[in-house]
């Protein structure tokens, strides 16, 4: 018999009772919501139950069924050692106590010990956090968000552009002012900006001062638009809002990057950026700053979104708004301006008129057109453009995205997003066998998703919030 060298019972209350507890933890398709070491999803082969795990394919047996709590199960590793796990949950009072007992044999390193007991704490946490979730089986994914109400636009009479590029309009006032650019379709699925884009090509707004560009990006995506399998549109070779590095923009070997090349000359010449996008998921609108202040300042004197998500872009690939002058001290110092509004979900009609309202109080603070000339009934359907301000807005500094590990990854349950999370160290969701836990207390949840969760994709970002503008010092950006 192996020497014993120390035990340790890791105990924790579950505010459940013992019997739903039971039922719940020795369910083996559950042991991947809770047992870390199992996360990767577990089978069931000739009887036999199969997981993956760091160590590799590992068999697991459970205890048969018994009115005691008894969880016991057995780990059989592929060198064939067989590891007892000892573990049970006892009624207590109206809830129950999960107990575990760790031991620690002769030749195991106190260190190894010790990282066996944390292990075991943090997966007893994650079983309790799941069970107390009144609706721990609900899944994000499942959610219904196939109303697609928004019809697209027909943008052919705008397709040509009058600058020599397909989608590019520009319009020049002949005096000083700036050169204020509005673009959408980047995601060819994101139809509100095109339907804002089409409005005030229609209405024939021109700037006073300045130049106006106007620019319908991805056409070629846009051209697949089906609303029943719209996130098929997104792009047709790779994401065009991840191209502006110089290194892609100089390798045209997928239509997004040509498509980008093309239309940079046009961004590298703007003062002020507003880039419309939509959202996967129903929710409020977002601005999305990036770390500079003066643009945080821009999004606040604008008063809509009532949200401002300071993020530092994504890992994949430069934004489009973050491209050339927009990256740096350097430019903003010299004047120039970038935001990129998320106007609510995709198919939703709010999202135009977000779209349409952020197209009106960008071109008011650009000042190269007149208050006059977009509200005064000049311009037909423009006054009906105007949305309440919102309220005094949110900024809300993102910290750290959380990266799918594969796509078995889940919430504990479906979150709309702006969540403020009271505790530290609460699970919201499993990935890849680790429990997913807010890293500080109000922690905010910004664009929760898991629909096109897989390997890479980043399925929620956690952020800070504060109200005043003043100084900002973000720890990481968006994955
Ligand atoms: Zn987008």
């Amino acid at each position: 018999m192996t020497e014993l060298q120390e035990a340790t019972v890791v105990s924790q209350a579950v505010d459940g009772s013992a019997e739903a507890v039971y039922a719940f933890a020795r369910q083996m398709e559950n042991l991947p919501l809770w047992a870390s070491g199992l996360a990767k999803g577990i089978a069931q082969r000739d009887g036999d139950w199969f997981a993956d795990s760091p160590m590799g394919q590992v068999k697991v047996t459970m205890a048969p069924v018994n009115p005691f709590g008894v969880l016991d199960h057995e780990v059989t590793l592929p060198d064939g050692t067989r590891v007892h796990n000892a573990f049970r949950v006892t009624p207590c009072g109206d809830g129950s106590l999960l107990t575990f007992i760790v031991l620690r044999s002769a030749g195991t390193s106190q260190q190894s010990f010790d990282s066996d007991v944390a292990h075991v704490r943090r997966d007893l946490m994650s079983l309790k956090q799941v069970i107390e979730q009144p609706k721990f089986s609900a899944r994000s994914k499942t959610q219904d968000i196939s109303a697609f109400a928004l019809p697209a636009p027909d943008i052919a009479p705008w397709r040509a552009g009058n600058t020599g590029v397909e989608g590019v309009w520009r319009f020049d006032a002949g005096t000083p002012g700036r050169h204020v650019m509005i673009t959408a379709l980047v995601h060819g699925n994101e139809l509100c900006g095109a339907w804002a884009l089409k409005g005030l090509l229609e209405a024939g707004v021109r700037p006073r001062r300045g130049t106006l560009t106007l620019a319908l990006c991805n056409l070629a995506a846009f051209d697949r638009f089906d609303a029943a399998n719209h996130d098929a549109s997104r792009f047709v070779d790779e994401d065009l809002n991840r191209q502006w590095s110089p290194e892609r923009l100089a390798q045209p070997v997928t239509l997004e990057r040509r498509r980008a090349a093309e239309i940079e000359p046009f961004v590298r010449e703007a003062d002020w950026l507003l880039d419309l996008h939509s959202m996967h998921e129903r929710g409020l609108p977002l601005t999305l700053s990036g770390l500079r202040p003066e643009n945080i300042e821009l999004a606040v004197r604008m008063k809509a979104a009532e949200h401002i998500v300071v993020d530092a872009g994504h890992k994949d690939g430069i934004r489009m708004r973050d491209h050339g002058r927009f990256g740096n001290a350097d430019g903003m110092a010299a004047g120039a301006r970038s935001l990129l509004v998320e106007c609510g979900f995709h198919g939703d009609l709010s999202s135009r008129d977000v779209a349409q309202d952020q197209c009106l109080r960008f071109l008011l603070a650009s000042d190269i057109v007149d208050e006059a000339d977009l509200l005064g009934g000049a311009h037909g359907a423009l006054p009906a453009w105007r949305l309440p301000d919102a309220a005094e807005p949110w900024i809300l500094d993102v910290t750290a995205g959380v990266v799918a590990r594969d796509e078995s990854v889940e919430f504990v349950r479906p979150f709309k997003g702006l969540e403020v999370i009271p505790q530290a160290g609460t699970v919201i969701g499993m990935n890849g066998g680790e429990a997913i836990v807010t890293p500080y207390d109000d922690c905010v949840l910004v664009m929760p998703s898991l629909r096109q969760a897989r390997a890479g994709v980043t399925v929620v970002r956690f952020a800070h919030r504060r109200r005043s503008v003043g100084a900002t010092s973000p720890i990481a950006g968006i994955g």
